[in-house]
């Protein structure tokens, strides 16, 4: 039986880079869920990842940023699982690094009326800006001993996804112990259930 994946966003990997990677569910199933699926989706995703500042206005995102994302995804993806097993490839390396290269998005610190600071952004949001931020957590991901070092492939049965294990004593096996941590534990009382009634 395959185990389906949530529609819902996920911001739990860790990094912002392997969440974008991570808006792909189960891929290792026979129906992958695309959770960046249309450009109202695509604005969730940039105020949930706290890439633009809240309140930020989002009508720029169409179809071509939704492409753009999905392809710097699928970049994403190569790389990371790709320097994982050994080595990504050098074309793959000076795509990202071409993306990675475009200034980041303007922010600053507003007083508000109520004497806190908040971050605004400057302008229209620019989609190689917010991609440029993504790509550069990456090549800071990768570059970063300690933290390449954390990298983990989730266990779950369709579940590839890359997380980073902070947690005491490196022991994480899942993405999410709600999600693939659960659905390891019902499947195994399940297995047991079945031998039982054989035996
Ligand atoms: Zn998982």
């Amino acid at each position: 039986m395959a185990a389906t994946a949530t529609y819902d966003l996920r911001f739990d990997a860790g990094r912002l880079c392997l969440d974008l990677v991570a808006t792909v569910g189960g891929r290792l199933s026979e129906e992958p869920v695309e959770r960046l699926d249309t450009p109202e989706r695509l604005r969730a995703w940039l105020a949930g990842a706290g890439l633009v500042p809240g309140g930020t206005g989002l009508d720029a995102v169409d179809g071509g940023w939704l492409g753009r994302f999905h392809a710097a995804r699928a970049l994403l993806h190569r790389v990371v699982h790709a320097e994982i097993a050994g080595a990504a490839a050098d074309p793959d390396l000076e795509r990202l690094n071409g993306l990675a290269s475009t200034a980041p998005p303007v922010v600053r610190a507003v007083r508000a009326p109520d004497g806190t600071l908040v971050r605004t952004g400057v302008g229209a949001p620019d989609c190689g800006a917010l991609l440029g931020r993504i790509a550069r957590d990456a090549v800071d991901l990768l570059t970063d001993p300690v933290a390449r070092g954390q990298l983990r492939q989730c266990e779950g049965e369709t579940c590839s996804l890359v997380y980073l294990d902070t947690s005491r004593g490196r022991r994480r096996r899942w993405c999410s112990s709600e999600v693939c941590g659960n659905r390891e534990r019902v499947a195994r009382h399940r297995r047991r259930a079945v031998e039982s009634q054989a035996s």
